[in-house]
């Protein structure tokens, strides 16, 4: 079993809990990632801890892509991947549901803040991302063909690592589970109704 850890800032603290949480309830061979520089702050550990995994080798700034931001490809790739995350299955909610969805609740609770422990857990796990497979500073481009639909718990667990590198599978392997889910876009008018 192969997980990445991240969102459990909200409940623990330190790594050890963590990792002896997961494998309790889980698998006790589980091999966990961790990959944070949020979890620790407690215990002023901010490194990047990834298990046993070495520190990926970035290539020199002019030869990466000069386009980072995958905004301009997102929505495509959303559609194209059914709005669901290509690591691990999960349903993503569209980013303009969510928007939506934060303004008429109104929540104090429930908003998408500038930190990580102000982002809601929910809209963590449920906003879709577009994340490059082969990490840009290692060369990845920035196109359809290296960005797939993430959610927030595997683009942060995967960081700036290949897929070769985490022991995972590469999700441009998998062809993208297509069904009725479209991420509620369409539910969109029945929230601008409220
Ligand atoms: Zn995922």
């Amino acid at each position: 079993m192969e997980c990445f850890i991240r969102n459990f800032i909200y409940v623990y603290r330190s790594k050890k809990c963590i990792t002896n949480h997961w494998r309790e309830i889980f698998d006790p061979a589980a091999q966990i990632f961790l990959n944070s520089n949020v979890m620790y702050k407690d215990s002023n550990e901010t490194d990047n801890y990834i298990c046993n995994i070495p520190k990926p080798q970035l290539i020199d700034e002019e030869l990466r892509d000069k386009l980072r931001s995958p905004r301009k490809y997102q929505n495509k790739v959303f559609e194209r991947d059914g709005y669901k995350c290509r690591y691990c299955g999960i349903r993503l909610i569209s980013q303009e549901f969510i928007k939506l969805f934060i303004k008429n609740l109104d929540s104090p609770i429930f908003q998408k803040g500038a930190t990580n422990l102000s982002v809601h857990g929910i809209i963590i796990n449920t906003w879709p991302v577009a994340d490059h497979v082969f990490p840009w500073n290692m060369g990845g481009q920035t196109n359809l063909e290296n960005l797939v639909s993430s959610c927030g718990s595997c683009n942060y667990g995967k960081d700036g690592y290949t897929c070769e590198q985490l022991g995972i599978e590469d999700p441009l392997l998998r062809k993208p589970i297509l069904d009725k889910w479209d991420g509620l876009l369409s539910r969109i008018n029945e929230l601008k109704r409220v």
